[in-house]
């Protein structure tokens, strides 16, 4: 096993890359996504069973673990990784995106962003330094940098404001992170829509220098085509050299664009947290297993997924589980849901290493086309 964080381009089609990240724990596969394990569990799931569907990697909060129940804990307890029963690599954010977005009585200034919990109405300060000490007392493999995001949209001089404010803290999280073997920090680019501020940012990212490079400010709110307009340059401006991350994406059809652009390694709950609704993806869409249609329905969901919600149960009891609020309905639609987005990455690789990524390409928007199999 290697000690160091290193990165393996295997193949390229067209700007998509497929490779490795090595990590002292374990290997990522690229392009990767992550579940998201928000408060030291990717809910419903046990962690086995993650790991079941493809998963190399685990993302974690760093807002939600800090205020509950404290990284000091979890580092007495072993780290995030014994504490879970994950023992392969981890990537927590920097709590910098969910402190703007869930933390109350906000304060931003120089120094970091001072807010009240949203859980009990504790006060804390947040900033490039207390966000390396969380990150490292949780023992993550791949570290954020400390950054601020405006919501789109919002005017230039806000958002350059902002990203200039994010490249201080990315200076500031390098210095802070120290020098740790076998761990990674991820500068973040910011710039929203702005082309220009997109390569400013960059620039001054590569000048400070990381092991990988985050895509972030998208999947905010702009919408698809704006984040595709962005992603159609922003991965140009980074190293060939080092992984790729855009943060917070994505749907299916939002996955495959992004790689087709050049992006390594994506993240989202949507997948489990869609699990918990009654909603389960396929490659013909997404079907709402509350809706009365599957009532009677002795097929499985997907007939071409080995998921154990696919290779033993009916439609009719994912509906009739999903209808009674029962405990398994959850458990069985996120296993699928995460099974289904794991088996796209892995199609997704093998498509870009054999070189026929536009052939998978039309075949994925071709059977979305068709829509769910006709009911009974
Ligand atoms: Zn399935």
């Amino acid at each position: 096993m290697s000690e160091r964080f290193s990165f393996t381009l295997n193949a390229t089609d067209g700007a998509a890359r497929t490779g490795v990240i090595h990590t002292p724990r374990g290997d990522i596969r690229t392009p990767a996504f992550m579940p998201v394990g928000t408060a030291a569990t990717v809910k419903a799931m046990m962690p086995d069973s993650v790991r079941a569907t493809g998963a190399d990697i685990l993302l974690g909060n760093t807002y939600h673990l800090m205020l509950r129940p404290t990284a000091e804990r979890i580092a007495a307890l072993g780290g995030l990784h014994r504490f879970m029963n994950w023992d392969r690599p981890i990537l927590t954010d920097s709590g910098g995106f969910q402190v703007m977005s869930l933390a109350s009585l906000r304060k931003l200034t120089e120094e970091g962003v001072r807010f009240s919990s949203h859980i009990d109405g504790s006060k804390h300060m947040l900033t490039p330094e207390r966000s390396m000490e969380i990150q490292r007392l949780l023992g993550s493999d791949i570290v954020m940098a400390f950054d601020e995001c405006p919501a789109l949209p919002a005017d230039d001089k806000r958002v350059a404001e902002s990203m200039q404010l994010s490249m201080r803290w990315a200076l500031r999280s390098r210095e802070a992170f120290g020098d740790r073997p076998g761990h990674a920090l991820f500068g973040i680019m910011q710039g929203g829509v702005t082309q220009e501020l997109r390569e400013e940012s960059a620039k001054a990212l590569v000048d400070i220098g990381f092991e990988g490079y985050a895509i972030g400010g998208l999947a905010v709110g702009e919408g698809q085509e704006a984040m595709f307009g962005v992603l159609d340059y922003a991965p140009g401006y980074l190293p060939q050299d080092r992984p790729r991350y855009l943060m917070g994406v994505g749907k299916p059809d939002d996955i495959v664009g992004a790689v087709q652009r050049g992006v390594d390694m994506m993240d989202c709950v949507l997948p489990s947290r869609s699990g918990r609704t009654g909603q389960g993806w396929t490659p013909r869409g997404a079907v709402n297993l509350r809706n009365a249609r599957h009532r009677d329905d002795p097929r499985p969901l997907d007939e071409g997924c080995g998921c154990p919600a696919c290779r033993s149960y009916s439609r009719a009891y994912l509906h009739h589980v999903v209808r009674a609020d029962e405990i398994i309905g959850s458990m069985l639609l996120t296993w699928h849901n995460l099974q289904y987005y794991q088996d796209l990455m892995q199609g997704l690789r093998d498509a870009i290493a054999a070189g026929t990524l536009d052939g998978f390409v039309a075949h994925f928007h071709a059977q979305r086309a068709e829509g769910d199999i006709e009911p009974l």
